[in-house]
């Protein structure tokens, strides 16, 4: 499980890349509610701490529906060892969030019809690189000693931390057991959902969180500074400063050091680079970043070299992954294994190379060496799906119809593009697009 769920991650991100964009929130009645008058004196709290069932009254939402799944959730939580009190704290006062408003938030995919490099470029704002730098300089004691106990490097921590918060300067006015109780009420990941209640609930009994400040989540109810969803917290949270807390909303050291222990438990190997910026030679088979991972030396043995003379220093003996994000258009990579950890924060390209690049300019790397291809117009959501439909009419296996151009659209576009003697780059322009309708009319 990643941080957070990806499709709640993606819709938050391209939401909050536009900072201030977030503070609109589309749940923004979030919250938990003032109980009416009496709401408390009603149900005689029962005894708490024991293992065994209890009925778990509560004020009614208005919401038949929420109402029923969250007396059979309660007694399910309670069942499960969680105490009545805690229960109540969590989900009572809840007022569902209108199905319409989750599916709205939900198909809210900004990105996916963005090309990846839009994403990166949004991500690297000049502000954005001047606070992280003003951040890694005012924190470098805390950042010295996370790096000594963690395995990531303090510019990918700081990268992600920007990225999810602009530093700690956003994390969300949505009620975390609001959000994650009316999906699971509608159906909607409903296991999912109730484990991350169930999560929160957890946090509360061990006194590392307070129930106040789950009332400060995004609208996908990720918490704090690094953006974790409740079991991510409760898994991986890390108390830095000692005080008892893992205050991921306010205590920079806990967010950064959780963020930290996150991605060494997902394998961050120290040391190593994300990726390494190269340069492509004439007549190079494209059809070659199809996602194989080879040793260096044999991307190096067909011509591919780092743009900057010593970056591939210290990982000749690592395998890589030529990574065309703009096909033959623009900068290309070899991305390493600590690409991968990345995307277990969040499971999008897109997020992985932002992350990176912001990393790169914050440790003062040099810019990328080619321009991104800003000019060249990107498939509509409906022009992707003709692709897709193009290519499976063709035998290429793209994959689902869902105008969304992932690796397997890219994979099959390589494939019809190899067939026919072109750069075999994956990169669906409209000019391809063309192609593809040709030659499935007229096979
Ligand atoms: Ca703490």
């Amino acid at each position: 499980m990643s941080v957070r769920s990806c499709f709640l991650a993606l819709a938050t991100m391209a939401a909050c890349l536009g900072l201030g964009a977030c503070e609109s929130g589309r749940l923004a009645e979030g919250g938990p509610l003032p109980k009416p008058p009496g709401a408390d004196a009603a149900p005689p709290p029962a005894a708490s701490g024991t293992a065994s069932a209890r009925y778990v009254s509560f004020s009614s939402s208005g919401d038949a529906a929420f109402d029923a799944w969250r007396s059979d959730f309660a007694s399910r939580a309670s069942q499960a060892g969680r105490r009545t009190e805690t229960v109540r704290s969590v989900l009572d006062g809840l007022i569902p969030v209108e199905a319409a408003v989750q599916t709205q938030s939900f198909d809210n995919q900004a990105e996916f019809v963005k090309p990846i490099w839009e994403y990166a470029r949004s991500a690297l704002s000049p502000s954005r690189i001047a606070n992280g730098r003003a951040r890694l300089s005012a924190l470098d004691t805390v950042f010295a000693a996370i790096e000594s106990a963690y395995a990531p490097p303090r510019e990918i921590l700081a990268a992600i931390w920007g990225m999810e918060s602009s530093y700690g300067g956003f994390i969300g006015t949505d009620d975390a057991p609001r959000v994650l109780a009316s999906q699971a009420a509608i159906g909607r990941r409903k296991d999912f959902n109730e484990g991350e209640l169930l999560a929160i609930m957890q946090l509360i009994e061990q006194g590392a969180a307070s129930r106040d400040q789950f009332a400060r989540a995004s609208w996908a109810g990720a918490l704090g500074q690094t953006q974790f969803m409740p079991s991510s917290l409760l898994q991986y949270g890390r108390d830095f400063d000692g005080d008892g807390r893992i205050d991921i909303w306010s205590t920079p050291g806990d967010a950064l050091a959780s963020a930290a222990n996150y991605l060494s438990a997902f394998g961050w190997r120290r040391g190593q680079p994300w990726a390494v910026e190269i340069r492509i030679p004439d007549g190079f088979d494209y059809s070659l970043g199809d996602g194989r991972r080879l040793p260096v030396s044999a991307w190096t043995s067909r011509g591919l070299l780092p743009v900057a003379e010593s970056g591939l220093a210290g990982s000749e003996a690592l395998e890589a992954e030529l990574f065309l994000p703009a096909g033959s258009y623009g900068p290309a990579f070899l991305l390493f294994e600590n690409f991968r950890t990345i995307k277990r924060y969040n499971n999008a390209d897109s997020y992985a190379l932002a992350i990176g690049l912001l990393a790169d300019q914050l440790a003062g790397r040099p810019q990328l060496s080619r321009p991104w291809p800003v000019n060249i117009r990107m498939l509509t959501r409906e022009e992707a799906r003709d692709l897709q439909q193009g290519l499976n009419a063709l035998g290429y296996n793209a994959g689902a119809v869902d105008g969304v151009i992932g690796r397997g659209t890219r994979g099959a576009l390589q494939r019809f593009q190899k067939d026919r003697a072109l750069t075999a780059d994956g990169f669906p322009t409209p000019d391809m697009l063309g192609r593809v309708k040709d030659a499935s009319r007229d096979s």
